[in-house]
């Protein structure tokens, strides 16, 4: 089988939503909002953000009314899709950070990513949500000189940004083997702090629980303006004392925030079940995650049923922060992941792809999530978390809790709470320079691919242009 045509099973699908969906079943959708309510918290979007915020107010003030306006089902973003990394990755740049607040601020930053993976794990043991959880660490492979040498030489500033030395391990070549065979692998760095999960396993258990909780969950409602006190949706106006936008790559299409954080798309494909000789050939009995160090970059996971899902970028962004709706995928871009996974796990040459799908991500022009509460308007938000918001979305429901309480904690004092960026370039600009920079990486992957020992210089360069 030729890695130039794609190699899809019978019951192949391409889109509606996720394989994660397909897994649980594709819901049909809760009640929508009935009516002008009020309430004293409305969320905005349906995702991880709203459900850990929703959950932590309700556990923390049991008598607060809380609304989640969701204009599809909870879940159907990129909570749904993604590629089930519960990882400890910063979710932003952690130099900008320390440059605004101190190395001290950043540390704490990075010590909250680590224990907010272990916060989500108990969370669901505890409500007894079944995510298919399982937490054996993640790997950053290099494949080639360029990349190896990337990841060592950043190990300095990693350290100094709160990674020890149990945090995060080196691997030879060898070392990696025994834990996973990647074709071509030079070596790895492993770190604990990062759990398997099945995205919409979590997303839809977290639904339930705070709908549990007597948090009212309206699906198949639309908000199309926020203003202090109220969101305007489809159905009526929910009137609030805090309205909480939990939209992240769907932000653009809010009135009013088109230039506010990048929807970035990412793409994956799964596999049929491989052969249990084929899961010999490769040797990954764990479920560590698999990253390679590529600046189109990929992550992988093996999923419970014997499955290997891989991301990557594709189509990066469209024009005018344009966002497909159910994820359905381009076939040169399903090639393109379907080259790098055969590359990757030669054993997999034979096996089919049984559905690809796409979502978007929020970026924020300096490339730094933030949380925010204005107290004077009651707006507030989460997100802009660059492809690292599995995790951060817990922490950003924690924070966004003693905000809203305003209770005065170590959460809020964190270097990414009310942090102001500007918004993105208007068009054509923007399309141009997200263009550009993934052409640039691209180049920049195949020089390295045909043996430069360091970094490309287009890469450096569009890492200086993008601001990353
Ligand atoms: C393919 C892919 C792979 C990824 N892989 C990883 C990973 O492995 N690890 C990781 O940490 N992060 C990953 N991410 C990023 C991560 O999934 C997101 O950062 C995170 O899920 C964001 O959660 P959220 O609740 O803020 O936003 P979302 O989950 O996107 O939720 C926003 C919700 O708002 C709804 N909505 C949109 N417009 C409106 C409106 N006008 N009114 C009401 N509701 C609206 C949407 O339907 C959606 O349900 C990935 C993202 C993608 C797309």
């Amino acid at each position: 089988m030729s890695s130039t045509s794609l190699a899809t099973s019978p019951t192949f699908v391409n889109g509606d939503v996720s394989f994660w969906f397909r897994e649980v079943g594709v819901p049909t959708h809760r009640p929508a909002l009935p009516g002008d309510v009020d309430v004293d918290v409305a969320l905005v979007g349906g995702g991880y953000t709203a459900l850990w915020t929703a959950y932590y107010l309700k556990q923390a003030q049991p008598d607060l009314r809380i609304a989640i306006l969701e204009k599809e089902f909870a879940g159907f973003g990129a909570s749904g899709r993604n590629g089930g990394w519960l990882s400890a990755e910063p979710p932003g740049q952690m130099r900008r950070y320390a440059k605004a607040h101190g190395q001290e601020a950043a540390i704490a930053m990075q010590r909250e990513m680590f224990s907010s993976v272990d916060e989500v794990i108990q969370v669901a043991a505890e409500e007894g949500i079944e995510a298919d959880i399982q937490k054996d660490g993640l790997l950053h492979v290099a494949t080639n000189a360029a990349q190896e040498r990337r990841l060592r030489e950043r190990l300095p500033s990693l350290r100094a940004e709160g990674w020890g030395e149990d945090d995060l391990i080196e691997l030879d070549r060898d070392q990696l083997a025994e834990r996973v065979r990647v074709a071509g692998a030079r070596g790895a760095q492993w770190s604990p702090h990062c759990a398997r999960i099945q995205p919409a396993k979590l997303v839809r258990g977290l639904a339930d629980v705070v709908e549990r909780m007597g948090v009212a969950v309206y699906e198949g409602t639309e908000v199309t303006e926020i203003h202090p006190r109220r969101a305007v949706t489809v159905h009526g106006t929910v009137k609030a004392t805090y309205v909480i936008r939990c939209l992240e790559g769907f932000t653009a299409g809010l009135r009013g925030h088109r230039r506010v954080w990048l929807p970035m798309n990412s793409s994956m494909i799964v596999t049929e079940p491989l052969p249990a000789s084929g899961w010999e050939e490769i040797g990954w009995r764990g479920a560590e995650l698999i990253g390679d160090e590529a600046h189109s970059y990929c992550y992988i996971q093996r999923t419970t049923g014997g499955r290997i899902a891989i991301g990557g970028r594709g189509i990066p962004y469209m024009f005018g922060s344009h966002v497909d709706q159910r994820g359905e995928t381009k076939t040169a871009t399903q090639l393109q992941l379907q080259t790098i996974l055969r590359q990757h796990f030669p054993a997999t040459e034979g096996v089919a792809i049984d559905h690809t799908w796409s979502g978007v991500l929020g970026v924020p022009r300096d490339w730094c999530a933030t949380v925010h509460l204005n107290e004077r308007t009651g707006l507030g938000w989460a997100g802009g978390y660059v492809g690292h918001g599995v995790t951060t979305a817990n922490l950003a429901g924690r924070t966004l809790r003693d905000l809203i309480l305003r209770q005065h904690t170590d959460l809020t004092r964190l270097p990414w709470v009310d942090r102001t960026v500007r918004g993105w370039e208007p068009e054509p600009l923007r399309w141009l320079g997200v263009r550009s920079l993934y052409v640039a990486y691209r180049a920049a992957d195949r020089h390295e691919n045909s043996g430069l020992r360091h970094t490309s210089v287009i890469a450096r360069a569009a890492d200086i242009i993008s601001g990353r």
